[in-house]
């Protein structure tokens, strides 16, 4: 219920200077995970632009930069053909009968899910009636999950606080953190946890089988008998708590989940899902916040919790998830050693989730947000229209339908509910993201934002009247085959990006399991998705998807119109509230009882910053440097050329499909265009040719390609002051339409016109209201890209694209747009020209050989049509932002903290062992104190290889002073750090799980493509990773030399409340120049 719809379109201008900076959609969503994306906090290992961006179809979820996660419901319309590995034979596909029988199991059923090419055993547990889908397939990156349904009654956030607290320790492993010790050290390819607003899950993923069954016995572990349930100090810490430092102080709020929902509460998208979903919801689970509101957060007590996880985290209450090419039997060993200590319960009947029946009148809410004083307020209206489709389960054929019907409505630019809206002019993006089928009852949501005062009566009518048009009217055929197409393009590649493949079936298995529905259906979708093709070629498609517009819009009184609107005052009148809250606790508070509270904060954190004592260390499993291969991962890649210009091929098996990019050296485009290349990116997507309007294009594209994207791509160079930036298209399709992608590659780059001002107009404010998304929810990405800025060319060229500067720059374009149309186009027509040239490309294919060599015709041709000419270099880029400190003002409750510094410039030079340094600093030292003790969400480090750059980050951070008093001890955390020789390993071999992460095919073709284009050789992985092996404790003491070198060197950005950079200021004066952003 977020705005999926603008983050689809937040994908053209993906920037590369926030490449690894971005959450799971779970956390935009209404769902909450407990560590910020390991990928995300350890950016160390820097993989720009492994996942498709652009026109990508089916995008609901996907993120605009780095490490996007790909979102389960974005695959509920149907499923895939084949698991995309090559066919080998295998041995055993179900465990052994007497086993099940001897464990206490008994097999429900079985299915060959012809989709995955997979076998798939439900099981059932008979003494607690716990259920095991047990999913076996040739597919090396296993998966594990555990469910609970948990429903919450109120707003305290009680399965969020638990899901954070049950991963700190347990019975068998008691630490402070064995998640932690994982993160560290093991060579997991995903390990997180989720809340939904009924169900948490706990899933784990990993290639090395040792590694995998140790993830699932830590994660076992602590759902089952988790010390927080005993210990008050692990609910305090990550739920909440008062702090008191000082007697003469104020006392304040802290923990984890705390401070996370404050930076949830603190985004305006956030608050209209949260109002949306609990007005759709007002009778059951649905209709509180089962992440927790920061207001109602301190209601709840211990005792609640504890009672809260006796009752739910049950195997009666359970649904467990196996998938990949591991053994079954070894599955059933390790679980049932841990459910045979339960008897049953009444669980699964108490947390049964209730429907809500439909309302016979529609609704409206009228709320507010805290806005920030900046702009003009009364354009800053939000309008979402949401229903509620049913309130009894709708059968496959219906929802595949509603799937499909959602992707011809609002799936591309060209979709024309997705269009009138945005064409309307009412508002600048798209709010609501379509159909939602993940919870029990399916939702419909849909509005804008950035809506005039004057206009918020507008958007009801404008929506249901093109509803009304599109029931009347019907989609155009060629509309219809488009997104056909795109649908099973999608399902047949199966592409989910950086997210097991294990992990989107479970999610997408327990959309019906958790409500006791069959969970083989979900994954069962090639024949409904037959007979609904059969339907449409024997109907048409009037008659399918009318009848579907008309019931569960039109006609549906459950309808919920919300208004949110901008209040300047809302956020520091609940920093008021707080503080006279706490002002008051304070007053009522005897003199002992301040002391009691003064000792206990003291005791906290002193528990918090004692390190664990080596035999609790020790429980947790972890493999040993025997079990990692000494060589780095091997890409297969032949350099040739076609020409004149270099062609790498990558034979992989990639299932049929071609996946081919071509990357063009940006560098001759004039430095003054730089902030206009992510708007040129989305002109040539969307604003069409001569013969063509970018609706037909854009069908095409649907009808005839598994998509294509273009975006720019910046890197530094190590040792090289000019950057390595590229404008990149990247393309796949099938082995039969090789022809067409190349085509319509070759028509986006030189026949589309730029010349259509109203479209471009709308792009601009597009990109506009997503910046402004983004200083307040991914302020630590704009932190971290300002600081780039400041120290090499590749960081200011970056920013220009996508930081501050660029959206500086769009409010300027927004004027010239209507002022000065004729020179902005012709801007357009000029970057186009000054990169585009045979010479300066570089072509990367990946796929079987055969069919490579099938493509290189097709390549030819598409050369063979580029300008030849050499290009002259029109100004050389040599720019960075002025040297400053700064505080960037956002009205936000959190903020978020960087500082950083080049620390090649103290002479440094790389060695692997850097990479196992900084991973060790982020989860050791900056975990510890910025999050656990500090109270932010996230705190962490990442390492650029290639400028050098060395920057600390925090997220969603209740300091800012403290948080850069973190980062200055580092250098000591250092020099006293004692490491014995298991947790050196730890360290290693966690560096080495990221170097080696999982990939699928194209996203290993795109790697290599990178690695070629910065100049990284074979050689050079080898002696990085025999450094990274072969790291002492030694190097990290020579790196807080390094670290102690820079520190004068260093530069601060805050993203920050005005308060805060204000107190800032005044105990450090000087400190931080400071800018009203929004
Ligand atoms: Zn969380």
């Amino acid at each position: 219920m977020s705005a999926h719809a603008a983050e689809k379109m937040a994908c053209l201008s993906r920037n590369p200077a926030l490449r690894c900076f971005s959450l799971p959609s779970f956390v935009q969503r209404t769902r909450y995970s407990r560590a910020l994306q390991p990928s995300f906090r350890s950016g160390v290992l820097r993989r720009p632009g492994l996942q498709w961006v652009g026109v990508a179809p089916l995008q609901k979820g996907r993120l605009s930069s780095g490490c996007q996660v790909l979102h389960h419901r974005t695959l509920s319309v149907a499923a895939p053909q084949a698991v995309m590995s090559p066919p080998s034979p295998r041995t055993q596909t179900e465990a052994s009968p007497e086993l099940v029988t001897q464990l206490g199991f008994e097999k429900v059923k079985e299915q060959f899910l012809d989709e995955y090419k997979s076998t798939a055993v439900l099981y059932r547990h008979k003494k607690t009636g716990a259920e095991l889908m047990s999913v076996t397939n040739e597919d090396e990156n296993k998966v594990f999950g555990i469910v609970f349904r948990t429903p919450p009654k109120d707003s305290t956030g009680i399965p969020h606080i638990l899901e954070h607290s049950v991963l700190c320790g347990s019975r068998k492993y008691p630490l402070k953190e064995p998640f932690v010790e994982l993160l560290k050290g093991s060579l997991h390819t995903f390990l997180n946890a989720f809340t939904y607003p009924d169900r948490t899950c706990y899933p784990v993923a990993s290639t090395n089988t040792k590694d995998f069954y140790n993830l699932v016995d830590v994660y076992l572990d602590a759902v089952f008998f988790p010390k927080c349930v005993s210990d008050k100090q692990i609910f305090q810490q990550e739920g909440w708590h008062h702090e008191l430092n000082d007697p003469s102080e104020e006392v304040t709020f802290k923990g984890v989940v705390f401070n996370e929902m404050k930076g949830v509460y603190s985004q305006p998208d956030s608050v209209l899902g949260r109002v949306s979903q609990q007005a759709l919801f007002p009778d059951n689970t649905y209709g509180v916040d089962s992440g927790g509101d920061p207001a109602v957060i301190p209601k709840l007590s211990f005792e609640e919790f504890q009672e809260f996880h006796r009752k739910f985290y049950h195997p009666s209450n359970a649904r467990i998830w196996f998938y990949g090419d591991d053994d079954p039997n070894e599955r059933l060993r390790l679980i049932s050693a841990y459910l045979d200590e339960f008897e049953a319960n009444e669980a699964a009947r108490e947390s049964e989730v209730s429907v809500q029946k439909l309302f016979s009148e529609p609704k409206t809410v009228v709320e507010k947000y805290a806005a920030g004083e900046m702009g003009d307020l009364k354009k800053k209206h939000m309008v979402c229209v949401n229903w509620l489709l049913a309130d009894s389960p709708l059968d496959m054929e219906t929802e595949l339908a509603l799937g499909f019907l959602d992707h011809l409505m609002l799936g591309t630019p060209a979709a024309p509910l997705r269009k009138a809206l945005l064409e309307s002019g009412l508002g600048d993006a798209i709010v609501g993201g379509g159909l939602d089928d993940d919870l029990l009852q399916a939702q419909f949501s849909l509005g804008l934002k950035n809506v005039s005062e004057e206009n918020v009566g507008k958007i009801e009518d404008l929506i249901i009247s093109k509803l009304k048009e599109l029931a009347d009217e019907g989609f155009t055929p060629e509309a219809v085959e488009a997104s056909m197409n795109t649908i099973e393009f999608s399902l047949r590649e199966n592409n989910t990006g950086s997210f097991p493949r294990g992990l989107s079936l479970m999610l997408r298995a327990m959309g019906n399991w958790l409500y006791g529905r069959d969970p083989f259906e979900p994954l069962r979708f090639a024949k409904p998705l037959e007979n609904l093709k059969a339907r449409i070629a024997n109907e048409g498609a009037k008659a399918v998807f009318s009848p579907l517009i008309q019931n569960f819009l039109l006609d549906n009184a459950h309808k919920v119109t919300v208004m949110l609107q901008p209040d300047p005052e809302k956020g520091s009148a609940s920093e008021t509230e707080e503080k006279e809250l706490l002002q008051k606790l304070k007053a009522s508070m005897t003199k002992e009882d301040l002391a009691e509270l003064v000792r206990a904060t003291e005791e906290l954190r002193l528990k918090q910053e004692t390190p664990d004592p080596p035999e609790a260390l020790a429980t947790v499993p972890s493999l040993s440097l025997k079990d990692i291969p000494s060589e780095p991962t091997q890409i297969p890649m032949d350099v040739g050329d076609i020409n004149g210009t270099t062609v790498l091929r990558h034979d992989l098996f990639t299932n049929d499909v071609l996946y081919a990019d071509l990357a063009f050296d940006m560098s001759s485009v004039d430095s003054k265009l730089l902030p206009l290349v992510p708007l040129f990116c989305q002109s040539v997507m969307e604003m069409g040719t001569k013969d063509m309007d970018f609706v037909q294009l854009n069908q095409l594209i649907g009808r005839k390609t598994g998509g294509i994207s273009i975006f720019p791509s910046t890197s530094a160079r190590r040792g090289k002051k000019e950057p390595c930036s590229h404008i990149v298209v990247r393309g796949k399709a099938m082995s039969s339409q090789i022809q067409e992608l190349f085509d319509l590659i070759r028509i986006l780059l030189q026949d589309v016109q730029f010349t259509d001002q109203q479209r471009f107009k709308q792009f601009v404010c597009q990109s506009k209201a997503r910046m402004e998304s983004a200083m307040r929810g991914r302020g630590h990405s704009i932190a971290a890209s300002r600081m780039d800025a400041k120290m090499n060319i590749a960081g200011w060229v970056s920013e220009q694209m996508g930081g501050l500067s660029y959206f500086d720059y769009l409010q300027t374009l927004e004027k010239q747009v209507d002022s000065d149309w004729p020179s902005v186009s012709e801007s357009l027509n000029q970057i186009r020209t000054s990169f585009l040239s045979r010479q300066r490309s570089l072509v990367n294919l990946t796929a079987e050989s055969k069919l490579i060599t099938r493509a290189e015709t097709h390549v030819t041709s598409l050369l063979d049509a580029l300008p030849a000419g050499e290009l002259s270099k029109v100004e050389c880029w040599n720019s960075c932002l002025e040297w400053s400190n700064e505080g960037l003002a956002v009205p936000t409750q959190v903020n978020y903290v960087g500082k950083a510094s080049n620390i090649y410039d103290t002479g440094y030079q790389l060695n692997g062992s850097a990479y196992v340094i900084s991973k060790y600093i982020g989860n050791t030292w900056l975990w510890d104190r910025v999050r656990v003790s500090g109270g932010a969400y996230g705190g962490f480090c990442d390492f650029d290889s290639h400028s050098g750059v060395f920057s600390f980050l925090s997220y969603r951070d209740p300091n800012l002073l403290e948080t850069l008093d973190i980062y200055d001890k580092t250098v000591e955390f250092l020099r006293e750090l004692e490491l014995d020789d298991d947790s050196l390993t730890k360290a290693i071999i966690g560096t080495i799980g990221d170097v080696d992460s999982y990939q699928l095919p194209d996203a290993k073709g795109y790697t290599s493509m990178v690695r070629y284009q910065l100049g990284i050789t074979e050689e050079e992985r080898k002696q990085r990773r025999e450094e990274i092996l072969s790291t002492k404790l030694s190097d990290f003491k020579k790196f807080a030399d390094v670290l102690e070198a820079s520190k004068s060197k260093s530069v601060v950005v805050a993203v920050a409340s005005e308060d805060d950079i204000a107190t800032a200021n005044k105990s450090r004066p000087g400190l931080l120049n400071v800018r009203k952003v929004l």
